[in-house]
C-alpha cells in the first residue's frame, strides 16, 4: 500500500509548494480562521502547518492517511461540489509515503489532543499530546526515501518562492483568513485575516497591498460588472502604474485560481484597445458564473478550465475592462 501512495504521490505532490497547499486547503475546508505555515529550507527538510480549524477525532486519524479516505463527500450530489477542490482523500497518504510525517489535531470538547506518526508511509500508534483545538501537519525530508524525486528539487530559494507564489494568489483569494509565514525560524510573511471572502483590500487589512505592494494597491482600478449570469469584480492596474507585470495577472473562476488564454487574450486586448499600450496589464480579477457552465476538470492540478460558452465569457471581459478603462480616459 505504502507503493500506491508513492506512486499516487508522483501526481499530488510535486515540489513543497504542492504540499503546502493541500495541507493549507485542508484547514480551510476545516473552516479555519488562521493558518501558520513554518518551513525550513524551502520546505524540503520542514513544512508545518498548523490550523484552528475543526479538527479530527482521534479515531478518524488513522483514517484521514488511508487511500481515499475522504469526510468530505457524503453523496453523490456532494461529489460534485467537491470535484472542484482537487483529488479526493489521496493527498495526506501521498504525502505520508514520501516524507517524515505527524498529524496532530484536537476538537472543541476534546480532553487533549491526540498526535499520529507516519514515517515513510508506515503507521505509527495514535499517541495523546498538547494541542490547541485544531491540526498540525508536519512535514519533514520529503521524498528521503524517494531519491529520484528527491534529485528533481530545485534550490531552497526556487522551491520557497513556488510556495509564496501560491499563498500570494491563495491570500488575494481569501482575505478572510490569517496566513502567517516562516522560513528558517525568521517570521517572512502576514497576511492579516480582516477581509470578506472574494473582496480584497475592500476592507481596512488591505489584501492588495499586502500581496501585490502598495504602489499597485494605489493605482489599481476598481472593476465590477454582472450580466448574462456573469459576475466579473476585482482591480486592473493603471499605467502609471510601472512595474513589469506579466507575474501580476491572477485570475479566479468562482474562487479557484486558474489560467486562461482567452480571457488572458480579452484583458490585454481592452488594455491595448483603450490605453493605446502594448504593456502587459497587472490585475486581479474575479469571474463567478453558474458552476455547470464551466467545467473544471480538464486539467489533473486544476489550473486551467473549458467554458461552456468561452466567446461569451472572451467579449463579456473584454467589455466590462473596456469599458472601465475607457471612463478613466473621459
Ligand atoms: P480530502 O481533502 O480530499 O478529503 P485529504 O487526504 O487531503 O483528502 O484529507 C483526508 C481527510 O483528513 C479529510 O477528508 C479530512 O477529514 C481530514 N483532514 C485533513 N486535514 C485536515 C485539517 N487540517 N483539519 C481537519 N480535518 C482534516
Ligand atoms: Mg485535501
Amino acid at each position: 500500500d505504502t507503493l500506491v501512495n508513492q506512486i499516487a504521490a508522483g501526481e499530488v505532490v510535486e515540489r513543497p509548494a504542492s504540499v503546502v497547499k493541500e495541507l493549507v486547503e485542508n484547514a480551510l475546508d476545516a473552516g479555519a480562521r488562521r493558518v501558520d505555515i513554518d518551513l525550513e529550507e524551502g520546505g524540503v527538510r520542514l513544512i508545518r502547518i498548523r490550523d484552528d480549524g475543526a479538527g479530527i477525532a482521534p479515531d478518524e486519524l488513522p483514517l484521514a492517511v488511508s487511500r481515499h479516505a475522504t469526510s468530505k463527500i457524503a453523496s453523490l450530489d456532494d461529489l460534485e461540489a467537491v470535484a472542484t477542490l482537487g483529488f479526493r482523500g489521496e493527498a495526506l497518504p501521498s504525502i505520508a509515503s514520501v516524507s517524515r510525517f505527524v498529524l496532530s489535531s484536537r476538537r472543541d470538547g476534546d480532553v487533549h489532543g491526540t498526535s499520529l506518526q507516519v514515517d515513510g508511509g508506515k503507521l505509527g500508534e495514535a499517541a495523546p499530546t498538547p494541542h490547541q483545538r485544531g491540526t498540525t501537519v508536519v512535514v519533514r525530508d520529503l521524498f528521503y526515501n524517494v531519491p529520484a524525486r528527491r534529485k528533481f528539487l530545485r534550490a531552497e530559494r526556487t522551491e520557497l518562492g513556488h510556495i509564496e507564489e501560491w499563498l500570494r494568489s491563495l491570500a488575494l483569494a481569501r482575505p478572510d483568513v490569517e496566513l502567517r509565514v516562516s522560513h528558517n525560524g525568521k517570521p517572512s510573511r502576514r497576511y492579516k485575516g480582516d477581509g470578506q471572502p472574494g473582496l480584497p483590500g475592500v476592507s481596512s487589512g488591505d489584501r492588495l497591498g499586502e500581496t501585490l505592494g502598495e504602489e499597485f494597491a494605489r493605482h489599481a482600478l476598481r472593476v465590477e460588472h454582472e450580466g448574462a449570469g456573469l459576475r466579473l469584480h476585482g482591480w486592473i492596474a493603471q499605467p502609471v502604474y510601472s512595474r513589469a507585470s506579466a507575474d501580476q495577472q491572477y485570475l479566479y473562476v468562482n474562487g479557484r485560481s486558474i489560467r486562461d488564454r482567452s480571457v488572458a487574450h480579452a484583458v490585454k486586448q481592452a488594455y491595448a484597445d483603450v490605453l493605446f499600450h502594448g504593456r502587459q496589464p497587472a490585475y486581479v480579477l474575479f469571474l463567478e458564473l453558474d458552476p455547470t457552465r464551466v467545467d473544471v476538470n480538464v486539467h489533473p492540478a486544476k489550473h486551467e478550465v473549458r467554458f461552456r460558452d468561452a466567446r461569451l465569457v472572451h467579449d463579456f471581459v473584454y467589455r466590462t475592462l473596456h469599458d472601465a478603462l475607457a471612463e478613466t480616459r473621459a
